[in-house]
């Protein structure tokens, strides 16, 4: 196997959680589909910006208030750049994936779906990429159409097509799945929506840390993530959305910031993506997130995903003959997802926790995707560019223990 060039010494050096004993054993950290840890360099960012420029942003004069603004907003044109989208207006700053699916999902069925009309989500979505599609199928009178997984966890593309309709307004549907590991073809997701006139929203929250994301080139209508998958701070997500849209969608919610005029006869609303970032944000992790891009630009997207596919393999095939793997689709990112014969996935991840081990159990909000495979969950080793070889052999003995 072709050993990756780069130094994940050095790497993992400006990771300081890292760097500690967990129940009496080095912490192996193998949850970063859930989140990732912080380089140094972003917990840096936020401390200095609540040392030395903390102030409200947009409204102030002061120096402080420019201060903060300016950086706000640079981290706005990082995003822009990372994901290359046209214009740095169509970046909207969220709380995470979560709340930009909320956003899209309540503002643009308000402007656009009504009785009778379809929207698609796939088999595999995250809850936060369901429910508030039910929700708006409820209140709107829509119907929701799920495309079906096959047994190695890809998406049933040919039923895909059946379900697409002039009826479609919609479809919602993951890039990469988080239980899973799953990379789906979505430009051809993204190709047959636009054929029959429907727009598309898709949930990178799993995407963005492991591969290249160009907006224009996938030319999907909407595009969510969070920073905290991809060495970000929490409480900060994007959402992307095309101008021409978010133009003509309604605010999602109201109060300061999104407004152009108040009058008590009624008020005007300020533009994208104002209109949309009501309120105070999280400045100083919006902040943050900028040192998160830059160290992944750093590293480079394609280092990254041929790190990670290196131990991708060598994980796969150490679980291989001893476990029940979920998820073998052909395109993949490192994510091994498996039960163990006649163990409960939360007994197994207990047992590696006391080995010092991090690692999700459960349905990892994936219940319908859990069903599908008659189970109730997994145990889920997910690996980011700070993980070793050493550390999945030693996942590998202890995950031998238990099986025996
Ligand atoms: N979608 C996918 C595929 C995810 O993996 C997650 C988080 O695990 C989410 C959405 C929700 O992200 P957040 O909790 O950051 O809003």
């Amino acid at each position: 196997m072709h050993q990756s060039k780069l130094n994940i010494e050095s790497i993992r050096a400006e990771f300081p959680v890292l760097h500690q004993q967990v129940n009496g054993k080095p912490l192996i950290y193998f949850d970063n589909a859930a989140t990732t840890q912080k380089p140094k360099s972003v917990i840096h960012a936020i401390r200095h910006y609540y040392e030395f420029d903390n102030a409200n942003i947009h409204r102030g004069i002061h120096t402080l208030a420019e201060r903060a603004t300016a950086a706000f907003e640079d981290t706005r044109v990082s995003v822009q750049q990372f994901i290359n989208s046209r214009e740095k207006e169509e970046i909207i700053f969220t709380k995470g994936t979560t709340e930009s699916v909320n956003l899209v999902a309540s503002s643009f069925a308000k402007a656009f779906i009504k009785a009778g009309d379809e929207i698609i989500i796939s088999g595999m979505e995250h809850h936060s990429n369901i429910v508030p599609w039910q929700i708006v199928c409820e209140e709107r009178g829509a119907v929701l159409k799920v495309i079906p997984v096959l047994d190695h966890g890809e998406l049933d593309m040919e039923a895909y097509q059946k379900l697409l309709s002039a009826k479609t307004k919609m479809v919602a549907c993951v890039y990469v799945s988080n239980a899973l590991g799953t990379i789906n073809p979505i430009k051809k997701i993204i190709e047959a929506a636009h054929s029959v006139g429907a727009k598309i929203l898709v949930d990178g929250a799993q995407a963005v840390a492991h591969l290249d994301i160009d907006v224009q080139e996938l030319d999907c209508d909407f595009f969510a993530f969070s920073a905290h998958k991809l060495y970000g701070p929490t409480g900060v997500g994007i959402l992307y959305g095309k101008r021409e849209l978010l133009d003509a969608m309604p605010p999602y919610q109201s109060g300061g910031e999104m407004i152009k005029e108040v009058r008590f006869e009624g008020t005007t609303y300020n533009e994208i993506p104002y209109k949309f970032e009501a309120g105070t944000p999280n400045i100083a992790d919006v902040i943050g997130f900028k040192s998160a891009i830059d160290f992944i630009n750093n590293i480079g997207k394609i280092h990254i995903r041929k790190y990670e596919n290196e131990l991708l393999e060598h994980c796969t095939n150490g679980l291989k003959n001893k476990v029940t793997l979920y998820g073998t689709a052909l395109q993949k990112v490192a994510v091994c997802s498996f039960v163990i014969k006649g163990m409960h996935h939360f007994d197994a991840g207990m047992m590696l926790d006391a080995k010092g081990i991090a690692v999700r159990t459960g349905h990892h909000c994936t219940q319908p995707l859990m069903e599908r495979f008659g189970i109730e969950g997994t145990v889920r080793a997910s690996f980011a560019i700070y993980n070793t070889k050493e550390e999945i052999d030693v996942f590998l003995e202890a995950v031998e223990k238990l099986v025996k």
